[in-house]
């Protein structure tokens, strides 16, 4: 097997300070291996995470049981101290129970849609005209509330379909489903200067970065609101969003007040069934759409949970090294790649561990964080109790030795990023490197305390040791990435086999190793972010369809496509 490891270990100590190399246990490694390959229990954990609790949206009873079982199943597997921890969401929980939507005039067709989270039911099966309200692009406050006034007689007991009907270019050149070895070795090499931003085949996928915002005209948030207001006090029966993706594919996230009362039912409609009812309207034909949308709110939601489940250290065991993903998902499909698998990987990870018997000095712990996709919240939480920041730390602060973290679907993992020196990125490239047959290539740092994205970031934005881990991005940003195409047959064993078994031994590599994860000195470290850096309960870019993203996408250090 072709190997770098040689050729960067010499430029590494050429251009950075040299550090004493690190013990690799290659016989520990070996049993890893062998483990991770011949017993894996990742497809297994991701069915039941999926299949039979998905969708796990914050604050839903599926969120809640997934979260339990999976610390029966890690206490099964020898895991002590298993619990859930909880926070406060201040959200009812909401579940979408059924939907269907039918083109019953001039044709008889199904539609396919999914439903708005935190948006109310239907009065059961409704039959109305439909009609088709295109927003202007921007708004004054004048031009807003005269618009509001003009339009909201229009909507009384109907359907509203909301905004232009977007016409999706095809996507003639598909950006590679793996990453080249060349391009990896380069982000995830310490000795190269590290580029501002995500690496070219991710800065292409990612929306250009928000214009300033002109004080003459309504913020994107508050149009939003008005509008949704207007189909409330104006009586329309259902909104219909376009999903405005190609081939059928659907993501829909929250009404961003989690007030089911200050929205109509809403539904995000395929762009393909979208576009045709939108045609036939503009050629003057009268449309009737039927909708029946079954929701239920959860009041109990309010309190969600982290899933928290350790293997005790030895001699360092107040010492803690911690590992996890977010078990919460988006609703419209079973969240398996976003991300039932980091979940799995991680639990994998552990139990590996577990297995072959090691006696880890440090404490293990995995977490699996709940309210992510509403803003980390759940990770944030974790931190602020356990850990409190650089500035304010508490007890915990100091006896932090690392946090992986996998956000970024099923494709293998490729490399590391972590908060901290030069030296804690050549401690973690050391302990990867037995792994580059599995896809591993290196590690590097961030200095970026900036949080968004996944979890990792909640800890680098306290001054902790966050990794974020870089993969191959499969059809994570493509396809299933917060998608209704988002299920257990997206997932690919071998490459979540290869990724528990090098996380499994960089796990316990910093479990063992004599000091924790150098941090930044007190005259490197970088200050803390000037305000909260995370959209939290649709701070987030919000167009007018309503259909918002929450994992915003993230810093270089790791790839959220
Ligand atoms: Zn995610």
């Amino acid at each position: 097997m072709f190997r770098m490891l040689t050729a960067s270990a010499v430029t590494l100590a050429v251009t950075a300070s040299p550090a004493p190399a690190e013990r690799i246990d290659h016989e520990i490694n070996a049993r890893i291996r062998e483990e991770g390959r011949e017993r894996s229990q990742i497809m297994p954990t991701v069915h039941v995470l999926t299949d039979v609790y998905g969708p796990r949206l914050t604050g839903s009873p599926n969120h809640k049981a997934a979260a339990e079982w999976a610390v029966k199943r890690m206490t099964e597997w020898g895991f002590e101290n298993g619990h859930l921890e909880p926070w406060d969401f201040n959200h009812p929980g909401w579940l979408n129970e059924r939907f269907s939507g039918f083109i019953v005039s001039p044709v008889k067709d199904s539609l396919v849609g999914e439903v708005l989270a935190w948006t109310p039911s239907t009065n059961g099966a409704v039959t109305a005209d439909a009609v088709h309200v295109v927003p202007p692009s921007s708004f004054t406050k004048e031009e807003l509330a005269a618009w509001v006034e003009e339009t909201r007689p229009k909507v009384k007991g109907r359907i509203v379909l909301m905004g232009r009907h977007v016409i999706v270019p095809v996507t003639i050149v598909k950006p590679p489903l793996r990453r080249d070895y060349d391009e990896v070795r380069r982000q995830f090499d310490p000795a190269t200067p590290i580029p501002a931003g995500p690496p070219p085949t991710v800065a292409a996928q990612l929306p250009a970065a928000p214009l300033p915002a002109d004080p003459t005209r309504v913020p994107a948030r508050a149009v939003a609101e008005a509008i949704d207001a207007m189909l409330v006090s104006g009586g329309a029966l259902v909104r219909v969003n376009d999903a405005a993706r190609d081939h059928g594919q659907i993501r829909a996230f929250n009404n961003s007040t989690f007030d089911p009362a200050r929205t109509v039912p809403t539904v995000v409609l395929r762009n393909e069934d979208f576009g045709r009812i939108s045609r036939i309207l503009a050629d003057g034909t009268p449309v009737k759409l039927e909708f029946t949308i079954v929701n239920r709110l959860y009041p109990e939601g309010r309190t969600s949970y982290n899933a928290i489940a350790e293997i005790p250290g030895s001699d360092k065991r107040d010492e803690v090294v911690m590992l996890g993903g977010h078990l919460d998902s988006w609703h419209s499909a079973t969240g398996a790649t976003d991300n039932a698998i980091g979940c799995a990987v991680m639990m994998e990870a552990a139990r590996i561990l577990k297995s072959v018997g090691v006696r880890p000095r440090r404490t293990i712990r995995v977490a699996l964080w709940g309210g992510e996709e509403q803003g980390l919240l759940g990770s944030k939480a974790y931190v602020r109790q356990h850990f409190g920041t650089y500035e304010a730390p508490k007890p915990e602060f100091d006896r932090f030795a690392g946090y992986f973290n996998m956000d970024t679907g099923t494709g293998r993992i490729r490399g590391a990023s972590v908060f901290g020196p030069p030296a804690a990125g050549g401690i973690l490239r050391e302990a990867f490197t037995p792994f580059e047959d599995l896809g591993l290539v290196g590690a590097t740092t961030t200095r970026s305390r900036r949080s968004g994205g996944t979890d990792s970031t909640s800890f680098n934005e306290a001054g902790l040791p966050g990794i974020g881990l870089g993969q191959d991005p499969i059809e994570y940003g493509t396809y299933t990435w917060h998608t209704n195409l988002d299920t257990y047959e997206r997932i690919i064993e071998e490459d979540t086999k290869k990724s528990a078994v090098a996380i499994a031994a960089a796990v316990y590599h910093l479990a063992m190793r004599d000091e924790v994860l150098p941090r930044f000195s007190q005259e490197e470290m970088p200050p803390p972010p000037a305000a909260p850096t995370v959209s939290t309960g649709g701070d987030g870019p919000t167009d007018q369809r309503g259909n918002r993203p929450a994992d915003q996408p993230i810093n270089g250090s790791q790839q959220k496509e």
